[in-house]
């Protein structure tokens, strides 16, 4: 890829809380920005289109708070989206990476283009930069920045008003082109609108510390778990498939890991992310890691946070049982109790 595309939204969405909008496009693009980088990081071009709204035909109060945009002003210099978005790819040329503040925008992009009936033209998988994680793996921040807060950091003159998409694209550019962008190329995301299908191969991607693959969607949450295939751990530089220290367990159904050992390369951490699709199914993001002691720690840290959590919740549902014993059935979960021993037993390599 020899340009960045750095692009940013702006959407309007239902006006009030309690009142649903529209399920297939909850959130209507009212502009987009972006700014074209080459391959030197340097800003090439920029581009700003407004959009006449069709679907929400009142603004939602916080939105023109922060943009300051009106439906005024919309309706009369906007233009309709599908006639925007011809421009903007028209613009974009054809050798480019998306680079994004988060990942939320190339979703939304791809759910405005197909409710104006458009064909998606990008790869599946559709690969781009979220500049807002590789921020914090390079300035080591534990939680994600708000693009206010890094330009700041990245003490970027504030040239410009934020929080409108030129704007916006313009200042992401500005941290990408301070921030050694460059040292975490290797670095892609990638969009979950479109996911591989239940025949298809899962994405699977190489970086250097981990191996990351996205799985297709599932009924329940529980036929991710019953996967052998996705639940197989692999270490990441021998590729031979690992024999589990301590198997899959969660603490929250949403985050799932487990450890493994090499024995040619030491420890290997899996974890698994829950995710939901639109349609109320769910699908798997799993990382593969070589890990250090510390990384294992961590891993037993959360088993340990797990089996407090059920013992807890065991000894809760005991004393409801004697305070009513009538009502039977209300079993405490057994295997609650794995001693140190064993656990110290279970990380000998
Ligand atoms: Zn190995």
């Amino acid at each position: 890829m020899s340009q960045y595309v750095v692009m940013d939204l702006e959407w309007n969405q239902t006006p009030a809380f309690h009142s649903p909008g529209l399920a297939e496009l909850p959130f209507e693009i009212i502009e987009i920005g972006a700014v074209r980088l080459d391959e030197h990081l340097k800003i090439v071009s920029e581009f700003q289109g407004l959009i006449r709204p069709s679907v929400y035909r009142k603004m939602n109060r916080k939105i023109t708070e922060v943009t300051h945009l009106t439906m005024e002003e919309l309706r009369a210099k906007g233009r309709s989206f599908p006639e925007v978005m011809d421009d903007f790819f028209t613009w974009c040329g054809d050798d480019y990476m998306f680079c994004t503040w988060g990942s939320m925008d190339l979703t939304e992009l791809q759910r405005n283009m197909v409710y104006y009936g458009m064909e998606l033209p990008f790869p599946v998988p559709f690969l781009y930069y979220d500049l807002q994680k590789i921020y914090g793996m390079i300035t080591g921040s534990p939680v994600m920045e708000s693009l206010d807060k890094a330009a700041a950091e990245m003490a970027i003159a504030a040239e410009r008003p934020f929080h409108r998409a030129a704007d916006d694209a313009w200042y992401t550019a500005k941290v990408m082109q301070k921030m050694n962008f460059l040292s975490r190329k290797a670095y892609v995301s990638t969009d979950y609108y479109r996911l591989p299908g239940e025949d298809e191969e899962p994405f699977f991607l190489k970086f250097p510390d981990y191996e990351k693959l996205v799985s297709h969607p599932y009924a329940v949450k529980e036929d991710i778990l019953a996967d052998r295939e996705l639940t197989r751990i692999c270490c990441t530089k021998c590729h031979r498939a690992l024999r589990k220290k301590v198997r899959w367990f969660t603490t929250n159904q949403r985050y799932y890991y487990c450890l493994a050992v090499c024995p040619e390369h030491g420890y290997v951490c899996g974890k698994i992310r829950v995710k939901k699709t639109d349609d109320g199914r769910f699908f798997a993001v799993k990382t593969t890691r070589l890990t250090d002691e510390s990384g294992v720690e961590l891993v037993i840290g959360k088993k340990e946070d797990q089996r407090r959590k059920r013992a807890a919740r065991n000894r809760r549902l005991r004393m409801e049982e004697a305070k009513a014993p009538q009502k039977t059935g209300l079993r405490p979960a057994s295997g609650s109790a794995i001693g140190r021993n064993r656990r110290r037993k279970m990380l000998e390599p």
